[in-house]
């Protein structure tokens, strides 16, 4: 229960970039960062915005808006993903950019932070109508990305074959194929083995590691995840694959329910199928409501930002929290959170393996030399592991939240590299 005696947040805050500069302040604060660079990291180095028409299969034409921002390149080019999606936002890019700044740091990756994204509702558009949307878009923000300055990937509602077209699009205009321009590809155009499942894959690493430290085994732990997209159906995946119980699952359309844990290979034929987990047979409807604050021993929210709000963070019943998604908790909702003990395994951390695999993927394009499933693996459960550990270690020495300490680790680096480099000129 939240301790009515301590000061409550008062009006929540659900901006993300308001929200994302608000916990850069928090860690800068505490560890006396120079207010240069402090400022310095609380903006976006360069903001794209473009206005782009798109021909329906009607022949009607569309203006389509879509954003690019770089966060910071002190310590590389730029990396992160491109996202389709109706409500996006200048301020939701501008925090998504911030979070893969600090998420590749704190995995110690030579990346900065980017992310992209088109105002669009993928479902109302044909294939051919995607990719003709995808091929203008990579040509408008051409002037920004490149295998050594800016490199996308897949996000919310985009995939392999997106970036295929991204990197046909680039290589179009480049007279020459440039497959490390962006991750996430398909196999057969120079992907990574292992990109797909990557992300889904280091949050349950992670995810068994936090549990471990609380003394719970994640044989046998039930597990409610909502989302069941790249990274929500892959982190089903996996924690079937450990033998925890997957009791819940829940997507846009619907959610699904079984105490005794879903049959997840099946679901996934069934989701497959039908475009959704509603109405699977083998568990009962559960209404979407109640997800968020079923009891359960880990819950992962692994769909989009502002999800579990002061609200919902007092009726949480979970053990432990792995942040799937980017910004699924709102901060007003994590101390909350943190006043009733549940301890929350961070988005920059746990979803941190897609970058990871990512940066892997961007490596082996570039040698023109590829590597076998367990080498990927293998190094990717080492990254995630060893950085779930000086994560661990630091929230322990500073007596903070896991989150606190790992925004000190990622920022630092950010900071320090920042100031070796200095201003220019
Ligand atoms: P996706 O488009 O593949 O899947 C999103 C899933 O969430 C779908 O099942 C959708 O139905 C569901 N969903 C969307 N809004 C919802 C809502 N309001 N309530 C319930 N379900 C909802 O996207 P993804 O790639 O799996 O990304 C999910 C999250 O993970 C995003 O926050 C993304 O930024 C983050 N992320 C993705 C990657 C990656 O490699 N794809 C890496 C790091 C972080």
């Amino acid at each position: 229960m939240t301790d009515p005696s301590k000061p409550q947040p008062a009006q929540e805050e659900l901006n993300p970039f308001i929200n994302a500069q608000r916990q850069l302040d928090i860690v800068a604060e505490a560890m006396e960062m120079d207010p240069a660079v402090r400022q310095m990291l609380r903006w976006p180095r360069r903001e794209l915005i473009v206005h782009f028409p798109v021909q329906r299969d009607s022949g009607a034409v569309e203006i389509i808006t879509g954003y690019r921002v770089q966060h910071n390149v002190a310590r590389g080019p730029s990396k992160g993903g491109i996202r389709y999606h109706p409500g996006a936002t200048l301020d939701e890019v501008r925090a998504l950019s911030m979070w893969m700044t600090w998420k590749c740091a704190l995995v110690n990756i030579p990346f900065g932070g980017a992310k992209g994204a088109v105002v669009c509702d993928p479902k109302l558009l044909s294939i051919h109508e995607l990719e003709r949307l995808t091929r203008r878009y990579t040509t408008e923000i051409i002037l920004l990305i490149g295998p050594d300055h800016d490199i996308p990937a897949p996000d919310m509602n985009t995939n392999p074959q997106t970036m295929a077209w991204i990197m046909d699009t680039y290589s179009m205009h480049k007279g020459y194929t440039v497959p490390a321009v962006v991750t996430g590809k398909p196999l057969a155009i120079g992907g990574s083995e292992g990109r797909l499942e990557a992300t889904g894959r280091g949050v349950m690493i992670v995810a068994r590691d936090a549990a471990a430290e609380i003394g719970m085994s994640i044989e046998g732990a039930s597990v409610v995840i909502q989302g069941f997209g790249n990274v929500g159906s892959n982190a089903a995946i996996e924690a079937h694959a450990m033998g925890a119980r997957v009791i819940a699952v829940e997507d846009l359309a619907g959610a699904v329910y079984n105490r005794e844990g879903i049959d997840i290979p099946v679901l996934l034929n069934y989701a497959r199928e039908e475009g959704s987990v509603r109405g699977f047979p083998g568990a009962e409807p559960l209404p979407a409501a109640d997800l968020l604050t079923l009891p359960c021993d880990i819950l992962i929210p692994a769909a989009m930002e502002n999800q579990i709000t002061v609200p919902i963070a007092g009726r949480v019943n979970a053990r432990l929290i792995v942040e799937a998604a980017n910004g699924p908790v709102t901060p007003a909702a994590d101390e909350i959170l943190q006043n009733r003990g549940i301890p929350v395994v961070p988005d920059i951390l746990a979803n941190a393996g897609g970058v990871v695999v990512s940066y892997f993927e961007w490596v082996q394009d570039l040698q023109a030399f590829f590597w076998k499933p367990e080498e990927v693996d293998d190094r990717l459960c080492q990254i995630m592991s060893s950085s779930y550990a000086d994560v661990s270690q630091t929230a322990r020495k500073h007596q903070c939240s896991l989150r606190h300490a790992a925004y000190r680790i990622g920022v630092g680096r950010v900071a320090e590299a920042s100031q070796l480099r200095g201003i220019y000129p």
